[in-house]
């Protein structure tokens, strides 16, 4: 069966198609509409709500991004908080760092736990049955709200703001982060594509520097999201975590014994030079 799945939420200029061998999975869940389905190019591919959140061919580099450069940033975490996540692509890469005791994730919708687990199991790839993760279906913004407990990081890899993820990019959570960050911790969110979402990334930071003395963000290409560049949003009180020096990052990059397929500390640290049309927005698209 071959049918294109219109990825709803791209600016129509953008609309793009998946073209869909087969459809794997889809249900109605109590929070969204989950579809996982093969395409030749990407493999198996999981959409929310109609937009893409991952694909079996180049999930690496949003989950790569998404955990070393705060995790190398930071230099010492033990404890993280991973918000949303529910592919477990986040939590495979945060857990590679041996510095990690423990690692909580809070996702709001179990099924896309289960599903994932189910028919796309090479992301978490064995994650969720690491001792040191701790997996609770909730909603992150009660959570953040109401725990007592404390992270180095946070790291909020949610769906876009809209549903159950609208709360997820306002200046009261960002607080509430910021709560329940150790002095020093560092937040990182999903925080859009620009040249399709252009005033994504611009809210998320004013939003930020009503709790953090500092607010950035960093850039990867991800193929599969339409425009290409996509930003994850840094915030933190301490700007030496950001990019600690070129010889500390190395060595601490060394020492971890990763061997990543997109990030590199020389990445790490050209990341955060944004592309002029995002600095500078121009008329929309
Ligand atoms: N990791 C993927 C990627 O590469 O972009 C996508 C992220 S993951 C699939 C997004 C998750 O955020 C979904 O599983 C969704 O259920 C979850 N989510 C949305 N709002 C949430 C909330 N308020 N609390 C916890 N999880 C939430």
């Amino acid at each position: 069966m071959t049918d294109d799945w219109q990825n709803e939420t791209l600016h129509p200029s953008w609309r793009q198609g998946f073209k869909v061998t087969r459809v794997l999975y889809r249900e109605k869940t109590d929070v969204q509409d989950l579809v996982i389905f093969e395409n030749p190019t990407f493999g198996r591919v999981m959409m929310l709500d109609g937009v893409t959140q991952l694909t079996e061919r180049d999930e690496f580099v949003y989950h790569e991004m998404m955990a070393h450069v705060p995790l190398f940033g930071h230099g010492a975490a033990r404890r993280v908080l991973i918000i949303g996540g529910g592919d477990g692509g986040t939590l495979r890469e945060v857990l590679r760092h041996a510095s990690v005791e423990e690692a909580t994730m809070v996702e709001i919708d179990r099924a896309v736990v289960d599903r994932g687990l189910e028919y796309m199991p090479m992301v978490s790839a064995g994650a969720f049955d690491d001792p040191r993760t701790r997996l609770i279906i909730a909603d992150g913004i009660r959570h953040v709200a109401e725990t007592d407990q404390r992270y180095d990081v946070i790291l909020v890899d949610s769906t876009d703001p809209a549903g159950p993820a609208e709360g997820l990019f306002t200046a009261s959570f960002y607080a509430g982060c910021k709560r329940c960050l150790t002095p020093g911790g560092i937040l990182v969110v999903q925080a859009g594509v620009p040249f399709v979402q252009p005033g994504e990334l611009g809210r998320v930071q004013a939003n930020m520097r009503e709790s953090f003395a500092h607010a950035s963000a960093y850039v990867l290409g991800v193929p599969t999201y339409v425009g290409g560049v996509m930003t994850l949003g840094w915030a933190s009180d301490d700007d030496t975590r950001r990019v600690p020096p070129a010889e500390v990052l190395t060595r601490r990059v060394e020492a971890a014994g990763l061997t990543c397929r997109y990030y590199t500390p020389a990445l790490h640290a050209a990341a955060f030079a944004l592309p002029a049309y995002i600095t500078t927005p121009g008329p929309t698209l």
